[in-house]
């Protein structure tokens, strides 16, 4: 792909669904890759498997988002090659608990808020100086979500972190106008990933079921558009993105054959 080979793009949650798969297409694209997630174990497996096939080379960061003080030495004590971050894709984060709000569990809200907004924030915060130091043509992508556009029954906690992300997105863009650093948000529907396994506390059952009779996204679905956003001649800054499985409308509705 045009412009991403020699890029360094810093990937949150690269251990599963959506962060591997855009690891995998910037790799292939020729960029070289950071990669962060708690699951060490996973993002070595990818990052050996990157090299092996593509002209790629990663460095892996066992990496809770959550927690300030490690995200900033992370960054502090990346090698300072490696501090040339022209992308950063914040995308680690997800749902947890599907109940009324009124009898949701408040530990589930405190890591929805913590990763999806907190965490986000805190990589942002350290990541855009620098590339402002390096002087680079910069480009933040936020996976937001259809959730962050109206909130949908029993989700109100998530829908709320994802609207946040959406406003988030929105300053940052306005922040940096006078910059050359572009501000992505991109807003996936259904997607088949481990989604909704964490969601579920690991019911399976539970998270079968969400994409029963549905054609969901794929992660590769989302990965395409990452590559498309961040690929773009560097006066096009595509603001945002929502993108649903053609038989979801919103967040909330949905056409399952035979339900
Ligand atoms: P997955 O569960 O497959 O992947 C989530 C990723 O986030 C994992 O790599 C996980 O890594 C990482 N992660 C979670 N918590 C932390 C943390 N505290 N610190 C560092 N990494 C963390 O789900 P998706 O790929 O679907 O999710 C990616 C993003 O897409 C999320 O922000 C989600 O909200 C968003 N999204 C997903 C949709 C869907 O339908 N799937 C729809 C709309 C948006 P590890 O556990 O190893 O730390």
């Amino acid at each position: 792909m045009l412009g991403l080979k020699g890029k360094t793009v810093f990937i949150s949650g690269a251990s599963s669904g959506i962060g591997k798969a855009s690891a995998e297409a910037f790799a292939m694209a020729g960029a070289r890759l950071i990669l962060c997630a708690r699951s060490i174990d996973k993002i070595t497996a990818l990052a050996e498997k990157l090299k092996e096939h593509y002209e790629t080379e990663s460095i892996v960061i066992k990496l809770d988002v959550r927690d300030r003080s490690a995200v900033e030495e992370a960054i502090d004590t990346l090698p300072e090659e490696w501090k040339k971050i022209d992308i950063l894709l914040n995308n680690a984060g997800g749902a947890l608990g599907l109940e009324k709000l009124h009898e949701g569990d408040p530990s589930d809200w405190d890591t929805m808020i913590d990763t999806n907004i907190k965490g986000l924030l805190y990589l942002t915060r350290k990541i855009v100086p620098l590339m402002l130091k390096y002087q680079l043509k910069g480009h933040v992508v936020n996976i937001g979500s259809i959730a962050g556009i109206a909130a949908y029954p029993n989700g109100a906690v998530y829908c709320a972190t994802k609207a946040a992300v959406h406003c988030l997105s929105d300053g940052l863009r306005m922040d940096l106008v006078d910059k050359p650093i572009r501000v992505t948000n991109i807003q996936p529907g259904m997607t088949e990933t481990n989604f909704s396994n964490v969601r579920f506390h690991g019911d399976e059952k539970k998270a079968a079921a969400v994409y029963a009779g549905i054609k969901p996204l794929t992660s590769d679905d989302i990965a395409d558009i990452v590559i498309y956003a961040t690929s773009a001649p560097e006066h096009v800054q595509i603001c945002e993105v929502t993108v649903t499985p053609t038989n979801q409308a919103t967040g909330g509705v949905v056409y399952k054959k035979n339900s």
